[in-house]
C-alpha cells in the first residue's frame, strides 16, 4: 500500500511489476551517475574550492574569484578549454543566442544537421521574427540538413559542409519532437563527418537536456561549443537561473564579448551571491540527472505496461532526459497533466486547464509544480491538445516524488474513465 496518497491497487500492482523490470536500466543508470559524480568531485577538488569562493560580488564584479574559478571546474568537466558560467544569462535561449551571435560574423553561414531546430531558437536565426534583430538581420545566412527517418542524415552532412561553411549546429535533446535524442556516438558521427569536408569548421551543440545522460560530452568527441541551461540538467536542482557554454578558449571569449562588451568580457559581472548555488548545482547535477532519466524510465514502462505508446521504450539508450507519451485523445492528456500537477509539491492545489499559449498553433496543457519557474529538470509535462496527442515529460528532483506523481496522473486518468489497461 502506497503512504499518504490514494492509488487504485491495480495500478499499483502495474508499478510493482514494471519496477522489476526497470531494476537493470536503473543500474546502467546507476553507473553513469557515479561516474559523472566523481568527474565533478575530483575537478572541485582539482580547483580547491573553498567557502571564499562563495563570497558575493558587487558593482562591476572585478576579481570575483567564485566566478573565475567556476568557469575553470565547468571547463574540467566537459574537457573545455574555458567555460563562461553567468547566472546573467536568463535562459537557454539567450544562452545559445549569446554563443550564435558571439562567434558567427556577417556573411558567415550556418548549417544546422539536425533537422529545424528548437522553436525558440527560429527568432535567433530569423527563421522567424525577421527585422528584431536575429542572425539573418545582421547578413549570417542559414541553412539545414533536414533528419532522415528521424536520424541525422550522414550522407546529407557530408555533401552539405563545405568550405564556405562558418558553423555546423548540432541539438542533441528531441527538444519538442518525436525524432530520438542524439547519442554523444551521432554527434562524433557528425563531427567526423563535417570535419572531413572544413576542418576548420566550427561544430556547435546546443547540450540542453543532454548533460550528464552520458559518460562523456559532446566536446570530448570534437565539438568546440556546447551551451545549456541552468534550469535544466547542468544546474542540478539548484540553481535558480543561469546558462553556461563551454569550449575552446578563443570562442568564449568572443561569447563574452558578446554578453558584456568587446574589450571586457569575462572581466566583469557581479555575481551577487549565485556562486554558491551555481557550484552546488553542479555538484548534484550528476545525482539530480540520474533521478530525472530514472523518473522517464519508469513513467515509460508504467504507460506501457498499460498499452499506451511510449518513445523512448524504457530500455532504449537515451540522450537526453524527456519522456514522450502517446495518449490518445484530449481527455487523457488533460487528466495526465492535472495527475501530475496534484502531486507536485509546489502549486498541487492548482489544475490545469488547455490554453492559447502564443506562439503555439494549438492549444497547449502544463503541468508544473517547481520551486523555480519553468525549470524543467523538476518534474514537468506539456502537451499540444493536437494529433497524435503526446505529453512530452521531464525531470523529476528525486525518483520517490517523479513516481508518486506518476502514479497519480495514471489514477486521474483512471478516475474519468480513460485509463487503458486495467
Ligand atoms: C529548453 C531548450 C532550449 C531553450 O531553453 P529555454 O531555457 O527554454 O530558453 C533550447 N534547446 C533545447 C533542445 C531545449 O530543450
Amino acid at each position: 500500500m502506497i503512504p499518504f496518497f490514494k492509488i487504485d491497487p491495480e495500478i499499483e500492482q502495474h508499478s510493482e511489476l514494471v519496477l522489476e523490470k526497470c531494476r537493470d536500466v536503473f543500474s546502467e543508470i546507476d553507473k553513469v551517475a557515479e561516474y559523472n559524480q566523481l568527474k565533478v568531485q575530483k575537478a572541485f577538488i582539482d580547483n580547491g574550492i573553498s567557502e571564499s569562493h562563495f563570497v558575493s560580488s558587487t558593482g562591476y564584479g572585478y576579481g570575483d574569484r567564485g566566478r573565475d574559478t567556476l568557469d575553470k571546474v565547468w571547463a574540467q568537466v566537459f574537457c573545455a578549454e574555458d567555460a563562461l558560467v553567468r547566472h546573467n544569462f536568463v535562459s537557454g535561449t539567450h544562452t545559445l543566442s549569446t554563443a550564435l551571435f558571439g562567434v558567427l560574423r556577417p556573411g558567415d553561414n550556418m548549417l544546422c544537421v539536425t533537422g529545424t531546430p528548437y522553436d525558440t531558437i527560429h527568432g535567433v536565426i530569423g527563421i522567424t521574427g525577421q527585422g528584431m534583430g536575429s542572425l539573418w538581420d545582421f547578413g549570417i545566412n542559414y541553412s539545414e540538413v533536414s533528419l532522415k527517418d528521424g536520424k541525422p542524415d550522414i550522407d546529407g552532412i557530408y555533401d552539405a559542409v563545405n568550405s564556405d561553411t562558418t558553423m555546423v549546429y548540432i541539438q542533441r535533446s528531441r527538444g519538442y519532437s518525436l525524432r530520438p535524442s542524439l547519442t554523444v556516438d551521432d554527434i562524433e558521427e557528425i563531427v567526423e563527418t563535417a570535419k572531413k569536408k572544413n576542418p576548420d569548421v566550427i561544430v556547435m551543440v546546443d547540450n540542453c537536456y543532454g548533460e550528464f545522460v552520458e559518460k562523456r560530452e559532446p566536446i570530448e568527441v570534437g565539438a568546440d561549443l556546447i551551451a545549456g541551461s541552468m534550469i535544466k540538467n547542468a544546474g542540478g536542482g539548484i540553481a535558480r537561473t543561469g546558462g553556461y557554454i563551454a569550449g575552446r578558449a578563443d570562442l568564449i571569449e568572443k561569447c563574452a564579448y558578446r554578453l558584456t562588451t568587446p574589450g571586457l568580457g569575462k572581466e566583469v559581472g557581479a555575481s551577487l551571491g549565485t556562486n554558491r548555488e551555481l557550484y552546488m548545482g553542479l555538484f548534484y547535477a550528476p545525482h539530480t540527472v540520474c533521478e530525472a532519466l530514472k523518473s522517464a524510465v519508469y513513467i515509460s514502462s508504467l504507460f506501457s505496461s498499460f498499452g499506451y505508446d511510449t518513445t523512448p521504450k524504457y530500455n532504449e539508450k537515451r540522450g537526453d532526459i524527456v519522456q514522450c507519451l502517446g495518449l490518445e485523445n484530449e481527455e487523457s492528456l488533460v487528466a495526465f497533466c492535472q495527475g501530475i500537477q496534484s502531486g507536485s509539491p509546489i502549486d498541487s492545489y492548482l489544475t490545469p486547464e488547455p490554453w492559447d499559449m502564443p506562439g503555439y498553433d494549438s492549444k497547449v496543457v502544463m503541468a508544473a509544480g517547481a520551486f523555480t519557474l519553468g525549470s524543467s529538470i523538476e518534474l514537468s509535462a506539456d502537451a499540444p491538445i493536437r494529433e497524435p496527442y503526446y505529453a512530452w515529460i521531464q525531470g523529476g528532483l528525486n525518483f520517490p516524488s517523479a513516481k508518486i506523481c506518476a502514479l497519480l496522473a495514471a489514477q486521474h486518468m483512471k478516475d474519468i474513465g480513460k485509463l487503458k489497461g486495467v
